[in-house]
């Protein structure tokens, strides 16, 4: 018989009042189904929605070209492979797949694990153990985090893009110790950029490998999309060049780009890619297809850079504040919890797709609604979006 304040028991008890808490005052918005997406629209229980929540920044989803890859791939090599890569789960797709990264990310070598999650995990707990440093920004990904933590190094969480803190961090660890820097491009939660020069100068200094996750960064940022070094002029400078190949790329997946050393080095001594199965062809095929239309159709980038920066002004101009973000990640400050679920009710109600994010994913007060704008948006659209914000935030008391 389990005791009555058994702990495990507890805590999923808060979970389920949470939870419940939020259905009784229609501000659960988590976990709903689409019908269909096309686009920007998003149908949901037979509505049809304008979708400002989505990954899909260059609007990659449903590309003819990426649809007739995946499709042929499962035609070629079906539906799943025969386990690992490493032993008997590499396909003739999986090494294009990874040469065909390297070229975009202008590396020797590339290799590819099931989920972007699984990749940071992996390439921190191989590169780094119990006598290395990680240096990690506070506002760094779960994935990251989970990764530094695993690897056993000493983790050295520093302020949020505070170079300062950084170097601080760096000059007072043994000279002599391993020591990795890791960094999103693009963070999750606020859409700012890392001032990844000075991060640069300093990973010099200190003798520290560098690392960045560009989960939100690939085909947003740099002229032809292909991600922060393009954006700060700086090919080459990281060591470790991370990736999702779930989010502008529209498939699943997670990439580590580098020299050819590190790249063998992962794929014999990081264990998601000794342990978990190969991905499935299909996901293969599109992932890569989607990087050539990227090169393709460059007119996708301008045009999500374009809508990002027209939606950013118009908030602005609105008075909202949406922090520091430069990109397709738009914070839109609500303060409260309460209010952050409000705003989202309201703005559902009329007919936006959009959710709110609260602690413990953002600080306490800083709650927010997380809009993203891509390239899928028109100019009515986003128009139509700000304003719905704008009598939600009257009403809520926002603005
Ligand atoms: C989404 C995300 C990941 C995880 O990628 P998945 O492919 O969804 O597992 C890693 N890092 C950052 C910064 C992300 O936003």
């Amino acid at each position: 018989m389990r005791r009555i304040d058994d702990p495990i028991a507890r805590r999923i008890q808060a979970m389920t009042g949470r939870e419940k808490f939020l259905k009784e005052n229609q501000w659960y918005y988590y976990l709903m189904a689409s019908d269909a997406l096309h686009g920007s629209k998003v149908t949901v229980n037979g509505r049809e929605m304008l979708m400002f929540a989505s990954y899909s920044y260059l609007d990659l989803i449903g590309h003819p070209r990426i649809n007739a890859a995946a499709k042929a791939a499962i035609d070629e090599f079906s539906t799943g492979t025969h386990g690992v890569r490493l032993l008997a789960g590499t396909t003739r797709l999986h090494l294009e797949l990874e040469e065909t990264i390297a070229r975009f990310k202008k590396t020797d070598a590339a290799v590819t694990y099931s989920s972007g999650f699984v990749t940071n995990m992996a390439a921190i707990a191989a590169l780094t153990g119990r006598h290395d440093f990680v240096f990690s920004d506070r506002l760094n990904h779960a994935s990251i985090v989970d990764g530094c933590l695993l690897s056993m190094a000493k983790f050295e969480r520093f302020k949020h893009n505070d170079m300062d803190d950084l170097e601080r961090k760096l000059s007072s660890v043994d000279p002599a110790a391993g020591k990795l820097v890791i960094t999103d491009a693009v963070f999750s939660m606020d859409g700012d950029i890392i001032n990844l020069p000075a991060m640069y100068d300093l990973c010099r200094k200190y003798g520290a490998w560098l690392m960045v996750d560009e989960a939100h960064s690939l085909g947003v940022l740099g002229k032809t999309g292909h991600g922060i070094e393009e954006h700060f002029g700086m090919e080459g400078c990281i060591d470790i060049k991370m990736g999702t190949l779930s989010k502008t790329i529209p498939s699943v997946g997670g990439y580590i780009a580098g020299d050819a050393e590190l790249i063998g080095y992962l794929k014999h001594a990081s264990r998601p890619f000794i342990f978990s199965a190969a991905l499935p062809p299909a996901a293969v095929a599109a992932a890569k297809e989607a990087f050539h239309v990227i090169e393709d159709e460059p007119e996708r980038v301008h045009k999500a850079q374009h809508n990002m920066r027209y939606f950013i002004d118009r908030l602005q101009a609105a008075g909202f504040n949406t922090l520091n973000t430069e990109t397709c990640i738009v914070p839109i400050i609500c303060g409260s919890e309460e209010k952050a679920w409000e705003m989202a009710r309201l703005s559902q109600a009329e007919d936006i797709f959009v959710l709110p994010v609260v602690s413990p994913a953002v600080p306490e007060g800083l709650s927010r609604l997380r809009a993203n704008v891509t390239a899928a948006h028109s100019i009515d659209e986003i128009d139509y979006a700000v304003d719905v914000f704008t009598r939600a935030a009257k009403k809520v008391g926002v603005l």
